[in-house]
């Protein structure tokens, strides 16, 4: 059975806690490897290396440090399929859905190699007689983050990049369902340049996490996962005087309108909604047609397209729709909430409970279910399944479908798919969901954009990536300076040279 490490100052370090977590093979059921979890004295040790680091790293230039991050571009593409292949091993996602997983973190690294520009401060000349102004971005520090299962590469991408391109040293709590990118990652950054202890990985569980949140060094900590635990995080972080950013679940609903193009709306739902088995916080989990008749024609087009989908293995190659989900408790809790779905009086159009594949007969395969008539009372509507289950909630009018998705308590992305310009306008405008796709089912924005949700979903005021991460691990310094001797009365200069 593999050990797992925690990369502690540049070193694979092995866990003293004594406490490990169960890293399985989602396809098999099998547990592949033990990842260690991190308790208070391993973390203030990561604490220590990050502080004893980071003021060299601080005073390299900002050129010098996004010339590291150009280095780990060209790392990670060198590294790519092995990359993909250990994250489709843990996670259970396919090997083109692991590439771009990969990919979407390395936009951001790309985006960070703009640091130079990104970090330059304001200048006022002359404000004031002989008074000149100017206001710089310096690090906080020491940043944290903890990362969720379901992006093992681009999530920690997000936070780490821009963190330690801006000077700081980052010490990463990734997820302990699939713990090994995160480390292969950190080992490829220094072997772009990064000196040792900026950036380091930390296993653990909530007592890796507690440990974060109330130690007095750590000044940001940067949270993704579900909402319970990202309220937490937020509460307890910002007590304790950190600089906070949490980003918790979703339920994203995509509105289809009588106008629209129902053979293009019904292939976006089967991507958007089965895709990744469903563990994606930008899923479409809610179809909102409006109007009956677009709902028989919508359930029509998506049933045959639903019954097609390929689920298996990663290892069984490319033309595999979606893996098995990533634990044996999360398989569980799909089921436990299709049962709910049932027993609530949704009908079950498509039915996935009874799917085996032969061969993996013990892997945490959920096959994929298609709910119609869903009402706004049900379990399966009010909660994140975050499997490869899609609930219909039939609207008589546009209006009724914009007010399902105001009135959800998540607000991470939405969509809306119509040939009507005007419609699209007007829901980007009046909904309130942070990402908008129109006729684009998973609008994702660009590591140049800023990624981000609306109420329960996001805690904090700034987004993922973009200029906001710059704000986000600087702290704004603004400088006054006066030389009174350089001014006369009547504007002359009154130089007075040294004696
Ligand atoms: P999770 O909340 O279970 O875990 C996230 C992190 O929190 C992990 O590192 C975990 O070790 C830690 N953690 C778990 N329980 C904890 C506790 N009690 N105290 C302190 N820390 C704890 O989330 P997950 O299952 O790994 O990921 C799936 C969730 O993440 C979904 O809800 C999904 O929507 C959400 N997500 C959101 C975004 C976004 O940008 N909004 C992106 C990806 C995933």
């Amino acid at each position: 059975m593999q050990e797992l490490t925690h990369y502690l100052n540049g070193e694979h370090v092995k866990g003293t806690s004594g406490r490990f977590a169960d890293v399985f093979n989602p396809a098999t059921g099998e547990v592949q490897a033990k990842c260690p979890l991190a308790n208070e004295a391993e973390m203030d040790q990561a604490v220590k290396y990050a502080m004893a680091a980071q003021p060299a790293w601080a005073a390299v230039n900002p050129q010098r440090r996004a010339r590291v991050m150009m280095k780990f571009v060209d790392l990670l593409n060198r590294d790519m399929d092995k990359l993909a292949e250990a994250l489709s091993r843990e996670h259970g996602k396919t090997l083109p859905d692991a590439a771009g997983d990969v990919q979407r973190g390395l936009e951001v690294v790309e985006y960070c190699i703009g640091a130079p520009e990104l970090l330059k401060g304001d200048y006022t000349d002359s404000a004031g007689p002989g008074i000149d102004m100017y206001s710089m971005r310096q690090p906080l520090g020491v940043s944290a983050g903890i990362t969720p299962f379901n992006f093992p590469a681009m999530i920690p991408m997000w936070m780490f990049a821009p963190a330690i391109v801006c000077g700081n040293a980052f010490i990463l709590k990734p997820s302990e369902r699939d713990p090994s990118v995160p480390l292969m990652l950190a080992e490829l950054l220094e072997e772009a340049g990064l000196p040792k202890g900026i950036i380091q990985v930390v296993n653990g569980d909530k007592e890796a996490v507690d440990a974060i949140l109330h130690h007095p060094v750590i000044q940001s900590v940067g949270f993704v996962g579900s909402t319970p635990i990202a309220e937490y995080i937020y509460g307890t972080g910002c007590a304790n005087g950190k600089r906070v950013q949490c980003f918790g679940g979703a339920k994203n609903h995509m509105i289809i309108m009588p106008d629209a193009d129902l053979d293009q709306a019904a292939d976006a739902l089967i991507g958007a909604g089965y895709g990744a088995a469903g563990e994606r916080c930008m899923a479409i989990s809610v179809a909102v047609p409006v109007g009956d008749e677009t709902a028989d024609r919508l359930i029509e087009k998506l049933v045959p397209r639903i019954e097609k989908l390929k689920v298996g293995p990663y290892s069984s190659g490319n033309d595999v729709d979606y893996g098995p989900v990533v634990t044996a408790a999360a398989k569980a809790n799909i089921e436990r909430l299709v049962q709910t779905g049932i027993d609530q009086g949704a009908t079950l159009v498509v039915d996935g409970r009874d799917f085996k594949l032969q061969g993996y007969e013990d892997g945490f395969f959920v096959g994929p279910h298609l709910f119609d008539n869903v009402t706004k009372d049900m379990d399966i509507y009010k909660h994140e399944i975050f499997g490869p289950v899609l609930s219909t909630v039939r609207a008589k009018t546009y209006e009724e479908a914009l007010g399902l998705a105001m009135d959800h308590e998540m607000g991470n992305g939405t969509a809306i798919f119509t040939r009507d310009g005007d419609a699209a306008r007007d829901f980007a405008n009046r909904v309130n969901v942070g990402m908008i796709g129109i006729n684009v089912p998973i609008p994702v924005p660009l590591a140049y954009h800023t990624f981000g949700g609306w109420k329960k979903s996001v805690f904090g005021d700034l987004n993922q990536h973009g200029p906001d991460a710059f704000k986000f691990y600087t702290r704004t310094k603004t400088v006054t300076s006066r030389w009174p001797s350089g001014i006369k009365e009547g504007g002359e200069f009154n130089f007075k040279p040294m004696e």
